[in-house]
């Protein structure tokens, strides 16, 4: 979305805070950073390209690491950012970071933080900044959220051109919400059968053509949302060509659950006759 290592840091910074103790698409999960094993793991699953030095990592680096998700924690939970106090938190982590022009690992020139030391710490907390800096001033804070997912308070770094996402990897977060919005649809389907109504034209939403790529004939914007109004488009689609997409992915969904359930129920079938033999 960015540049790669804009993205992974990004990413990284995502995969730091969610190491933290909290629901993951309704299970408890345990604080994931509590011993210096646990701090090699997550560097471990780093992009080497990031050269995060896992060697680094003892119990001094442990403690600061944990400052750090904590800090970088605050800074997410207050997105989309639109009031100096996560800045503050922000500015904190940038002192004495550095800058310096080189070339990323795409090969192009870009301003490349400087660490205030070699320190492990120091390591994360100048790339982790310079990456949310990278969001603040962009005005892509809305893409720092947490999962939509019911009893899930991951959060997620969307880096869709679209900013579509809306759910995290833990679980079943996104399925579970589309079988919801699915039996929603099914209950609404049934009722507006019965009272006549047609609901789509109803919503205003004329239907169109399905299978175009609708989210590229998004119409050109002429005022500048702010961060908060950028939030809420994510969840309600506002052009005709979002909502087109949007009807189009549900019935998609809807599709395949109809699959699954036929699948389902002939299996169920299947098994009953089995225990009659
Ligand atoms: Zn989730």
């Amino acid at each position: 979305m960015f540049d790669v290592d804009t993205d992974r840091t990004l990413v990284a910074a995502a995969d730091l805070v969610n190491t933290s103790d909290g629901l993951r698409s309704a299970t408890p999960g345990l604080d994931q950073l509590t011993t210096v094993t646990q701090l090699k793991e997550y560097l471990s699953a780093r992009d080497p390209a990031m050269q995060w030095p896992v060697s680094g990592a003892d119990r001094t680096q442990l403690e600061k690491v944990r400052d750090l998700r904590e800090k970088v924690q605050r800074i997410w939970s207050a997105a989309p950012i639109e009031s100096d106090a996560p800045v503050q938190v922000l500015n904190e982590l940038l002192t004495g970071v550095g800058l310096r022009v080189a070339r990323g690992s795409d090969g192009d020139y870009r301003a490349e933080p400087v660490p205030a030391s070699k320190e492990l710490v120091d390591v994360m907390t100048a790339s982790v900044a310079t990456a949310i800096q990278h969001l603040v001033v962009r005005d892509e804070t809305a893409r720092m959220r947490t999962c939509k997912g019911e009893g899930c308070d991951a959060v997620i770094i969307d880096l869709t051109r679209n900013r579509s996402r809306l759910f995290c990897d833990f679980g079943n977060c996104a399925n579970r919400a589309h079988v919801r919005a699915y039996r929603a649809r099914q209950a609404a389907h049934r009722k507006s059968f019965s009272t006549g109504a047609d609901t789509a034209s109803a919503a205003g939403h004329p239907v169109r053509h399905v299978g175009s790529h609708a989210d590229t004939l998004e119409s050109p914007r002429l005022v500048k949302p702010s961060a908060a109004e950028k939030a809420a488009q994510i969840e309600v689609p506002t052009s005709q060509s979002a909502v087109a997409a949007k009807e189009f992915r549900d019935r998609m969904r809807d599709e395949l659950m109809e699959k699954r359930e036929k699948k389902s129920a002939k299996k169920l079938k299947k098994d009953k006759k089995k225990a009659k033999k």
